[in-house]
């Protein structure tokens, strides 16, 4: 029996059970971090289960090193009250079991590698276009980590101010992928939210270049088997093919393979699990963890 968490920055969604088929999911605002983890501890003990392991995404940016004393940390977010909240220690001192714990879109990538639409794919790279951008990669089988870990939303891109005067919204970069692309980006530079754009507006058309040059970049340093794209952004349906279009012409044949030269529909594609795949990626997050807790003890005897 696994327990699950998604943990957002509008909401936490926690999910009980052992597969996709029989995961039972509940809701909680994100407030306070001590209220809100009252909520979701209290949910998980009132089911009365037994718990192998925990899995957790968490919104970031978080801290992955396992030998860092701050790991398991939200650590330097802009929201309030959640810097430096120690987010696997309150879920470790509730129930004494394995935790796995990564970023949401490394969960949602894992989710989606498990159960969704890059099933047996050793490479793919999962990003989210929303209230920010942010990406998941899948290298080798593996989650990316790294130093800390990828930041895919604040990469740099060509901005031609003359066709896009708009400078960008990104706290940081102002003019990074994120700063450009995400949907309040588009709601600043447009003066409506991006779902009331209509949809032959030419905000679509320069929206599609933008999030192509980041695929581009992707493909080029990742060279990942498959994108899935999600977010309240991509719910536009007609925007896949917009990026493909502009994704195609900034290759520009150089990448030589049949799945971007002639399964491009494929090759760029939504999320399958939809809306599930961070709550699904936190329980393969926990799958993995009960079973490395497995081996570990193994070793040990
Ligand atoms: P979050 O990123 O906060 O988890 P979402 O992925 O739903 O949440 O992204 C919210 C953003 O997506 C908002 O900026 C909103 O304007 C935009 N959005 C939501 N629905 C649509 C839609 N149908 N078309 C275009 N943009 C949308
Ligand atoms: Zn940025």
């Amino acid at each position: 029996m696994f327990g699950a968490i998604e943990a957002g920055g509008t909401k936490f969604v926690c999910g009980i059970g052992t597969s996709p088929e029989d995961l039972t999911i509940a809701q909680f605002p994100t407030s306070a971090p001590d209220v809100t983890l009252e909520g979701v501890i209290q949910f998980f003990q009132d089911s009365g289960k037994r718990f192998d392991a925990f899995g957790i995404g968490s919104f970031g940016p978080v801290d992955l090193n396992l030998a860092s004393p701050s790991y398991g940390h939200i650590t330097a977010t802009p929201k309030a009250g959640w810097s430096n909240f120690d987010l696997v220690g309150a879920v470790r001192s509730a129930f004494d079991v394995p935790v796995g714990f990564d970023t949401d879109v490394n969960a949602a990538m894992l989710g989606e590698a498990t159960w969704g639409a890059a099933r047996g794919l050793a490479d793919a790279v999962y990003l989210t276009i929303g209230t920010g951008i942010g990406g998941g990669a899948l290298v080798h089988g593996e989650l990316v980590h790294g130093l800390v870990h990828p930041e895919m939303g604040h990469l740099r891109i060509p901005h031609d101010l003359a066709r896009d005067p708009f400078p960008g919204c990104c706290p940081f970069h102002s003019d990074c992928l994120e700063g450009l692309a995400c949907g309040p980006a588009m709601q600043m530079r447009w003066g409506m939210p991006a779902a009331l754009l209509p949809p032959d507006h030419t905000g679509w058309g320069l929206e599609a270049q933008y999030l192509a040059y980041g695929l581009a970049n992707l493909t080029f340093s990742l060279s990942p088997r498959r994108f899935l794209l999600g977010g309240g952004v991509m719910q536009q349906p007609q925007l896949f093919d917009l990026i493909r279009r502009e994704f195609s012409q900034l290759l520009n044949g150089y990448v030589h393979h049949p799945e971007v030269l002639e399964r491009l529909q494929s090759f760029i594609q939504p999320p399958q699990l939809g809306a599930r795949a961070g709550i699904l990626g936190a329980l393969a997050l926990a799958q993995h963890a009960a079973a490395a807790g497995t081996r570990a003890a193994g070793g040990r005897s």
